[in-house]
C-alpha cells in the first residue's frame, strides 16, 4: 500500500497504450463494416513487470492481440491470465533469471542473443511495441536495434518507458518523439505524470499510508521500529549516524 513504485509503474504501464494508441494512425479492435474489415492491431509488451502487465491489460481491454516477453517465466502465467500471448527463450539460465525479491537479472551475453532472434523474428510483424524491461541498479536491456525497427512497417509505434534508465532502444530519445523511416518512437519521460490526476492521488496514499507506519497514532511521535523491514531499509541517517542496513 506504501509502494510508490507500483503505483506509478501501473499508470505508466496504462498511459503507454493511450500514448501509442493516439500515435496510430490505425484502430485497435478488429471491425467488421459494410465497407470492409479493420484488422486488429498487433502490440507486442516488452517486460512484463508492473508496468508490462497494465500495458497488456489496456491493450486488450482496446481489442488488439498481445503478445509478451520477459526472462522471468513467473510471468508466463500473468501474460496468459491477461489473455496475451507469452514468448519467450527458456533455456537454463532462465530458470535462475529472477533475483529472490522478483526482480530480473542481467542475461549473459549467450541468452541475450537467442532473446534478440526471438524478439526480431517476432516484431517484424507487429504494429506496436511497449517497452518496459528494467534491471534495478543498472542500465535497461538493449532489446530492440535498429535494425529491428527497419524491420517494422512505416506506420508502427515503439513506446519505450525504459527512456530515463538508458531505454530498450537505442534510437529512443529521452523526452522526444522520434520518426525512424516512418516508424515513431516515443520517448516520453515521467509518464505517470501524464495521468497527473490518479498519480498524485495514488503517491500521497502511498505516503500517508508509510507515515502510518512510523507515526504513532497517540502521541505523534515518530516511532522507528528498527526490526521493520522497510523501516530499517529506507532511514538514511539516524542520531548522527549514517544506517547503511539499506546497502547490506
Ligand atoms: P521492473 O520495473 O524492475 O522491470 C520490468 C520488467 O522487465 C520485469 O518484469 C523484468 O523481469 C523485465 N526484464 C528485465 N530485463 C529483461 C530482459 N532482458 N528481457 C525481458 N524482460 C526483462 O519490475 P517491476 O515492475 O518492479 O516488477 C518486478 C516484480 O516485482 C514483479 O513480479 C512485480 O509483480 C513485483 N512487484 C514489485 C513491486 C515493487 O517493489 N516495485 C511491488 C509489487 C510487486
Amino acid at each position: 500500500s506504501m509502494d510508490v513504485l507500483s503505483s506509478q509503474a501501473n499508470l505508466a504501464g496504462y498511459r503507454s497504450v493511450i500514448d501509442a494508441a493516439e500515435q496510430f494512425g490505425k484502430a485497435f479492435p478488429m471491425m467488421m463494416t459494410a465497407a470492409g474489415r479493420v484488422n486488429p492491431a498487433k502490440v507486442m509488451v516488452l517486460g512484463v513487470g508492473v508496468a508490462g502487465l497494465q500495458a497488456i491489460a489496456t491493450a486488450k481491454r482496446l481489442g488488439a492481440v498481445v503478445s509478451a516477453t520477459d526472462i522471468r517465466i513467473a510471468t508466463k502465467e500473468q501474460v496468459e491470465s491477461l489473455g496475451g500471448k507469452f514468448i519467450m527463450v527458456e533455456d537454463e539460465e532462465s530458470k535462475e533469471a529472477e533475483t529472490k525479491g522478483g526482480y530480473a537479472k542481467e542475461m549473459s551475453e549467450d541468452y541475450k542473443k537467442k532473446q534478440a532472434k526471438l524478439i526480431s523474428d517476432t516484431l517484424a510483424n507487429q504494429d506496436i511495441v511497449i517497452c518496459t524491461a528494467l534491471i534495478p541498479g543498472k542500465k535497461a536491456p538493449t532489446l530492440i536495434t535498429e535494425d529491428m525497427i527497419d524491420s517494422m512497417a512505416p506506420g508502427s509505434v515503439v513506446v519505450d518507458l525504459a527512456v530515463e534508465s538508458g531505454g530498450n532502444c537505442p534510437l529512443s530519445k529521452a523526452g522526444e518523439i522520434v520518426n525512424h523511416n516512418g516508424v515513431k518512437i516515443l520517448g516520453y519521460t515521467n509518464v505517470p505524470g501524464r495521468v497527473a490526476k490518479d498519480a498524485s492521488t495514488l503517491y500521497a496514499k502511498n505516503i500517508f499510508n508509510f507515515l502510518n507506519l512510523i507515526v504513532n497514532k497517540d502521541s505523534d511521535d515518530i516511532i522507528l521500529n528498527w526490526e521493520d523491514e522497510i523501516v530499517s531499509s529506507v532511514v538514511l541517517t539516524h542520531d548522527g549516524k549514517l544506517r547503511l542496513d539499506q546497502f547490506n
